[in-house]
């Protein structure tokens, strides 16, 4: 241990890794096994004021960069990603503890996808433009030029590490940005080998930058007067108080944040595909997707049905060693994020609970005893007023509620404070597209969970977010239009 003990995660600025402080460090701890697998160094003020001053000074030349060029380059780093695909593999794994399964079809795949996409994206953008009539015969031409913002902050969380680091920064540097990214100081290693990536294909130094450390260091960041926008990917807790940090100077900020997610389940829905898509939306990355599912609401003649068929489910998941190719689940993301778990556990049984599946620690063999294993979860009796289906409990576990008519339906999955996603299961196409309207969210799937397109919007309302992020939503974000009005 002391010999992995010693593997640094640096900081990356101006194009080059900082020398590691033996004073200013912390354990990088693999959630599966509970021990430390390298060495963070935590950055500190001037480090952060170094990374923003070396993107302001790179950020006009890389902005003036032909677009062509910029995504081309764009392009090389996705290509290298795949090069080096099984090093991110490892890399997320071993901070996540994730099977290697999802870390492939899912996290790292999505990487070089996040870079291609915002390249065809930005290639393809256009500008407003309108002919306006002024009268007698009179026109004048309005336009606008759309600028990069400058030095954009990427706060990132621990759960999907590199796919929502890369999902903001690629669209922040096809725009033309210079970024300065935080990544959650559970999970620096991802950001640190795109660092890598990134100056292997030729991107100028100081255009990407990385400070590693804790929420503090984060908040250094948007303090900071040098930053010009930030976007932030975390718990609504945290982006509230980024919005407080950012608010004295007036700064763009876009935020993807907490999720209390409902599926509706009619009784006309095609009960096996219904069960393996909720299956997912509930368990995947151990419930740690603020899209998953923790609230299911199920038309009573087939409520039992459905509780029978997700806790067969749940029964059959596969928690053990990240590495080995059946394990389904892994471990919660650290020992303190189990410990807020399974207080929604206690409070689910105080509340009155029944406990279809889960609700403790499981056994997954002395090797893996030290990790944060928790396991998969569901609930029957409980009701919306309880704090385990009002507050966000990041884990994989659901309460299945029952709901007679459709409008109950409706007005159950709306009675939340979070508004980012929901799931409607029925084969009544009518009824699918009316529902899936009526929630109050920024994403509504139809028979499905997490199917994306990269140039749709995805974002949340309420407390789960701010603005939109994806395709043109993108491009609004990262960018400043200057209108141009000419009378002609
Ligand atoms: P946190 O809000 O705790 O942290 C997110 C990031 O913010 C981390 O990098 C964190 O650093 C940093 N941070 C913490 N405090 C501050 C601060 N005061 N100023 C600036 N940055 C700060 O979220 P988690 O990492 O726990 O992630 C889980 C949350 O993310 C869940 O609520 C989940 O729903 C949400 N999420 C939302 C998504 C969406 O698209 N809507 C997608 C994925 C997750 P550090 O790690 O050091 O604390």
């Amino acid at each position: 241990m002391a010999e992995t003990a010693r593997v640094w995660v640096r900081n990356f600025v101006d194009g080059v890794f900082i020398e590691p402080d033996e004073n200013a460090w912390y354990d990088n701890i693999d959630p599966a096994t509970g021990a430390s697998v390298g060495r963070v160094h935590t950055a500190d003020a001037t480090l952060v004021d170094r990374a923003v001053t070396a993107g302001r000074r790179a950020v006009t030349a890389w902005a003036n960069t032909p677009v062509a060029e910029r995504t081309a380059l764009l392009r090389r780093a996705a290509d290298r990603i795949e090069e080096r695909f099984d090093e991110f593999v490892a890399a997320e794994i071993g901070d996540t503890g994730k099977p290697i399964t999802q870390a492939r079809t899912l996290d790292v795949r999505r990487a070089p996808q996040n870079f291609r996409s915002f390249a065809d994206t930005v290639a393809a953008a256009g500008q407003e433009s309108f002919i306006t009539e002024i009268g007698d015969g009179r026109r004048a031409l309005n336009y606008a030029v759309r600028k990069p913002l400058g030095v954009v902050a990427i706060i990132v969380p621990w759960n999907l590490p590199l796919l929502l680091l890369t999902w903001k920064v690629a669209p922040a540097l096809a725009c033309g940005n210079a970024v300065v990214v935080k990544p959650s100081e559970e999970t620096p290693s991802t950001a640190t080998l795109l660092a890598e990536v990134l100056a292997e294909v030729g991107l100028p130094p100081g255009v990407f930058n990385v400070v590693h450390g804790r929420g503090e260091v984060g908040e250094l960041l948007t303090r900071h007067p040098g930053v010009a926008g930030v976007t932030f990917t975390g718990s609504s807790a945290t982006g509230s108080r980024v919005m407080g940090a950012v608010a004295p100077r007036v700064r763009a900020v876009s935020f993807e944040l907490g999720g209390k997610n409902a599926a509706v389940v009619f009784d006309d829905a095609d009960l096996e595909e219904t069960l393996n898509g909720l299956t997912r939306s509930i368990f995947t990355n151990t419930g740690q997707v603020c899209l998953c599912t923790e609230r299911v609401y199920v038309q009573r003649g087939i409520f039992d049905a459905v509780a029978a068929g997700l806790t067969k489910r749940a029964l059959g998941l596969t928690l053990g060693r990240p590495i080995d190719e059946a394990t389904t689940t892994g471990p919660l993301i650290s020992a303190a994020h189990r410990e807020k778990v399974l207080r929604y556990f206690d409070l689910a049984q105080d509340a009155g609970a029944e406990v279809l599946v889960g609700g403790g620690v499981p056994e997954v063999g002395a090797e893996l005893d030290g990790g944060s294993w928790i396991e998969p979860t569901l609930w029957t009796g409980l009701t919306n007023d309880a704090a385990a289906v009002r507050e966000e409990i990041f884990g994989p576990v659901a309460a299945l509620i029952p709901f007679d008519d459709e409008n109950e339906a409706i007005a159950l999955a709306n009675d939340t404070d979070y508004g980012l996603a929901a799931s409607v299961w029925t084969n009544d196409l009518r009824r699918g597209h009316r529902v899936a309207q009526a929630m109050d969210v920024g994403m509504s799937w139809v028979n499905t969970w997490f199917l994306r397109d990269l140039r749709s919007p995805f974002g949340g309302m309420g407390l789960s977010g701010l603005g939109r992020e994806g395709g043109a939503s993108s491009l609004h974000f990262y960018t400043e239009p200057t209108n141009v009005c000419v009378q002609l």
